[in-house]
């Protein structure tokens, strides 16, 4: 990409993020359309929400990317080939491979007026491009990956480590890199200035605070006067929605450096990403274990109420194994084992949505969570795939308040199964949407695999597995 594209796309991806967090910012007239790289691509089918997904004509991104793209009718397949890669893509099925290694999609592909549509994400993962979806103007963004080549080169004396002044020379203020804006949003603190620089961040405690100083900028005019400061002056943004966070204060700390300070309400790990042109994006997260940081219970008698729920039940059998065996059989082995564990520490109660081969609705699984209060839920699966080949273990988290707890959980679960690392997903599962604590759903192998299949059956398996399951939820909670 060349320097001016990339600088007008950081201005664009910018305005995208104000576009999320302050939604009556930039709202242009509802007209689906569909970018690569900042230009538009006519699409032969509108793109649409299906089930709150954004569902992509598959064919005309391909293409245009430079891929071939065949049709097969017997087998009702596309298959889009190119650039040592090969995506197979089934009609009306969840599964697609890329490479051969099969991936899951939010919604199946479908067919409408001759086009094949997929979910937006599923087009980012299978082509490795960065994807973005602007509700307000219906707008879906993909930005193909940037290879640093294009990447303006650091001027000496600039970007450094912001130490060492008194050098001599007064650095005049026009060498110094302007900050143009700031956007909270996504538990991410996003950062625009004239070009990258080196943040260096630092860490405080009492109370938790990540300490962001960017050497050798200053504010931009733009920014003092959006913000009502003078130079010299400090500004404070309090920050709604993310539990995790409660403002986000700025200041020119020193001559040459900007400051932001993000005011946490406890441990945060912090992960930052460079755009290459002046973009910078702050991502905290709970810290995920020797943060020494322990989420206390909402019960008064000081024990976590923990929601353990074996999935399906009775009628409702859930997958059939390779060797004829049931699914809400392996449920609730596993889950009874977990509970017997955590049963022994006095610091749980442990509810079971059901302790034996009982039928319950979604919704009343997630009304006994509910109905509680409860600090955590828990729900145990075993997978399925209509390929005998698709094996390990997932972990799902839906709504944003659970992705801390699924991220710990599953390092931990993955030590329990030893199966393939087939990683942290958010899946729209009724359980864990409506659950009101941190929720996930453990995938703990495939049933439909012969290996995984014999494992998941196997008593010391579903032993390891539970201390494993226990140990994540302890290690979530910062228990020892
Ligand atoms: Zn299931």
């Amino acid at each position: 990409m060349q320097q001016k594209t990339k600088r007008w796309l950081t201005g664009l991806m910018f305005m995208f993020l104000l576009a999320i967090v302050f939604p009556q910012v930039g709202q242009a007239a509802p007209q689906p359309s569909l970018y690569l790289d900042g230009s538009s691509i006519k699409t032969p089918e509108p793109i649409t929400l299906k089930n709150n997904f954004v569902m992509v004509p598959i064919r005309v991104v391909s293409e245009t990317l430079g891929y071939k793209v065949d049709w097969e009718k017997n087998t009702r397949m596309v298959v889009i080939y190119g650039d040592n890669k090969r995506i197979e893509l089934k009609i009306d099925s969840k599964t697609a491979t890329i490479n051969s290694k099969e991936v899951k999609l939010d919604q199946p592909a479908y067919i409408s007026g001759g086009s094949t549509l997929v979910p937006l994400r599923f087009v980012g993962e299978s082509m490795g491009l960065t994807v973005d979806w602007d509700n307000s103007s219906k707008s879906v963004y993909l930005f193909t990956p940037d290879d640093g080549s294009t990447v303006e080169p650091t001027p000496p004396g600039t970007g450094g480590t912001g130490e060492g002044n008194g050098t001599g020379s007064e650095t005049p203020n026009a060498s110094l890199t302007k900050v143009q804006d700031f956007v909270f949003g996504e538990n991410t603190l996003h950062i625009s200035l004239e070009k990258d620089v080196e943040p260096k961040i630092s860490m405080m405690t009492a109370p938790d605070r990540v300490i962001i100083d960017l050497p050798k900028t200053t504010f931009s005019q733009e920014f003092l006067e959006k913000y009502g400061m003078t130079n010299g002056g400090q500004g404070t943004q309090l920050i709604t929605g993310y539990p995790d966070v409660q403002q986000v204060r700025f200041a020119q700390f020193e001559k040459e450096t900007v400051r932001f300070v993000i005011d946490a309400s406890y441990a945060l790990d912090v992960k930052t990403t460079k755009n290459g042109s002046g973009l910078l994006s702050f991502e905290v997260s709970t810290k995920s274990s020797g943060g020494g940081t322990t989420i206390p219970p909402t019960k008064p008698d000081g024990k976590y109420t923990v929601v353990l729920d074996a999935g399906h039940g009775a009628h409702d059998s859930g997958a059939v194994s390779v060797k004829k065996r049931t699914e809400k059989d392996f449920n609730l082995q596993q889950t009874l084992k977990i509970a017997e564990l955590m049963r022994k520490d006095d610091r749980f109660h442990v509810v079971l949505t059901r302790e034996d081969d009982t039928f319950l609705e979604l919704s009343d699984r997630v009304k006994i969570a509910n109905d509680l209060n409860a600090d955590l839920f828990v729900s145990i699966h075993g997978n399925s795939a209509d390929s005998a080949a698709a094996n390990g273990t997932e972990t799902y988290w839906y709504r944003p308040e659970s992705k801390a707890f699924a991220d710990v959980m599953h390092k931990y679960l993955l030590q329990g199964t030893q199966l393939k690392d087939r990683g942290v997903r958010q899946g729209n599962l009724h359980v864990i949407r409506n659950t009101k604590m941190p929720g996930i759903l453990l995938e703990i192998g495939f049933l439909s695999n012969t290996s995984d299949e014999a494992k998941m059956f196997d008593e010391q398996f579903q032993q390891r597995v539970a201390e494993q399951v226990f140990n994540g939820i302890k290690a979530y909670l910062g228990l020892s």
